[in-house]
């Protein structure tokens, strides 16, 4: 039944569910229509029969020899059904709709004469019978009025024929109304579909057809087109990140290749060997570290990277990066100098944290010209601890500020930067997956300020997508 239900559309499910609903309100509307319309024509059918009592006991007479008759100046047909009896049961007087349609067991509720309305079973449909004591002249009588519910019955039998007939009618129509309705409103939704089955990987730039932004389909449509827009850029960055990749790795392969080939070439002394393995083991040198490198990153952005969060001093690690890195600076003939504001405690991976400050001083060092200077300063703003890498290079150009932390990027590369542009993109992974933010703060000609803001203490780390 369930899986029968589950198999038609919802179309037709909502029509169902809506018919069912019209069957049950109208038949509870009728039934209580009905109800009330046979109340009140049985309450109408006892006052006109009361009535019936009040005319006729005003109407029959007594003649002087004790007889009881109607009164001369009426005419008989006027009156309703009526009989007058003794007390004893001694039938007095009956009119002649009484002799027409005579009815049984009257005597026995005339003997009882309790003021009752009784309902008495007849040939063409049920009688109602009043009867009670009265007093004609100067004997004690009593008087028994009756009316058919011939008329009531037939009114409520037309009742039930419109009911049967009309309920069905107006059913029906509220079904195809229903249909109708439904059929309008979900008729977006079928043209979602049909647009959503043809939008594939090769065509995320399709997006679907929004017709009433603010209504519910439009909501659900928008939300599906952001949706396809980042699954669009994702694809994108992915594309374009297997593109660098192997381009990457192709240049080292290639120089490992034709180093190999030029060796192979001519017979050499074991020197000349020792040369062009040892420059061979240089490139995979590189080819090992850009391929962990890009571990880091696909670990850090997947969030797999094991994070061992720990409470540690700002400024110290601040001058282990600087002692690991003051070799380069001096070579470079430049001073790193650490500023900060007080002793300030993080709450992070300080291997992970240790790896992106190493990757933006290794920039600053790389960027500032021979002689420049590079500034660290550790501070604190609120619940965050900051520091901030201050070099003295060239800055950063406009176009490159928007990509800088892209995978690969290399800003204005004019072929003397080293390097193949995953630095920051690792550096910012580590941050963040610390619950941290790693931006570029400012840049201009006098040089770039990168800025890491931690978290002093535990907080939710950042979900990567
Ligand atoms: P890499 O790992 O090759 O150093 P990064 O991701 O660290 O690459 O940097 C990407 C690019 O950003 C660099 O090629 C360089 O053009 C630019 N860049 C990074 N840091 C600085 C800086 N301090 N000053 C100027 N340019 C910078």
């Amino acid at each position: 039944m369930m899986r029968w239900w589950r198999s038609h559309t919802v179309r037709l499910r909502l029509t169902l569910w809506y018919v069912v609903a019209m069957v049950i309100v109208l038949s509870l509307y009728a039934t209580l229509v009905f109800a009330f319309i046979r109340r009140n024509a049985s309450d109408t059918l006892d006052a006109r029969l009361r009535g019936d009592f009040q005319w006729a006991s005003a109407m029959v007479d007594q003649t002087p020899d004790g007889a009881i008759t109607w009164y001369e100046t009426l005419t008989e047909e006027e009156s309703p059904w009526l009989q007058v009896w003794s007390p004893e049961g001694e039938l007095l007087y009956q009119n002649a709709e009484a002799v027409r349609r005579p009815l049984p067991g009257v005597r026995a509720l005339a003997l009882a004469a309790d003021d009752r309305i009784v309902i008495v079973e007849a040939e063409v449909a049920p009688e109602r019978v009043l009867t009670r004591r009265g007093r004609i002249g100067a004997q004690s009588v009593v008087i028994q009025v009756a009316r058919s519910e011939a008329a009531m019955r037939d009114e409520l039998q037309q009742l039930v024929l419109i009911f049967v007939f009309g309920l069905p009618l107006a059913v029906a129509a509220a079904g195809l109304g229903g249909y109708t309705l439904a059929r309008r409103a979900l008729l977006p939704i079928e043209r979602i579909t049909e647009r959503a089955r043809s939008i594939t990987a090769e065509r995320l730039s399709d997006r679907l057809p929004v017709e009433h932004p603010d209504d519910e389909m439009g909501r659900l449509a928008t939300v599906f087109n952001e949706t396809l827009g980042r699954l669009e850029s994702s694809f994108d960055q992915m594309r374009r990140f297997t593109a660098d990749v192997s381009h990457e790795l192709r240049t080292p392969l290639t120089a490992i290749r034709s180093v190999g080939e030029v060796g192979l070439r001519e017979h050499r002394d074991a020197d000349a060997y020792r040369g062009i393995i040892g420059s061979m083991l240089e490139e995979v040198d590189r080819l090992a570290s850009l391929v962990d490198r890009l571990l880091t990153l696909s670990r850090a952005e997947t969030g797999q990277a094991k994070l061992s969060l720990e409470l540690f001093d700002v400024r110290e690690l601040a001058e282990d990066v600087v002692a690991h890195l003051d070799v380069l600076a001096e070579e470079k003939g430049q001073r790193i100098t650490i500023e900060d504001s007080g002793a300030l405690q993080a709450c992070a991976d300080r291997l992970l944290v240790r790896r992106a400050l190493i990757n933006l001083v290794d920039n600053a060092i790389k960027f500032s010209p021979v002689g420049g200077q590079i500034r660290i300063k550790v501070g604190g703003v609120a619940d965050e601890a900051t520091i901030e890498v201050i070099d003295s290079g060239g800055g950063i150009t406009s176009a490159g500020r928007e990509r800088i932390f892209d995978r690969f990027y290399r800003d204005g590369t004019d072929g003397t930067t080293v390097g193949v542009g995953l630095g920051l993109s690792i550096a910012k992974g580590a941050v963040e997956i610390n619950g941290g933010r790693l931006a570029l703060a400012q840049t201009g000609a006098s040089g770039s300020t990168f800025r890491i803001s931690l978290p002093r203490i535990a907080r939710p780390v950042r979900q990567h997508a």
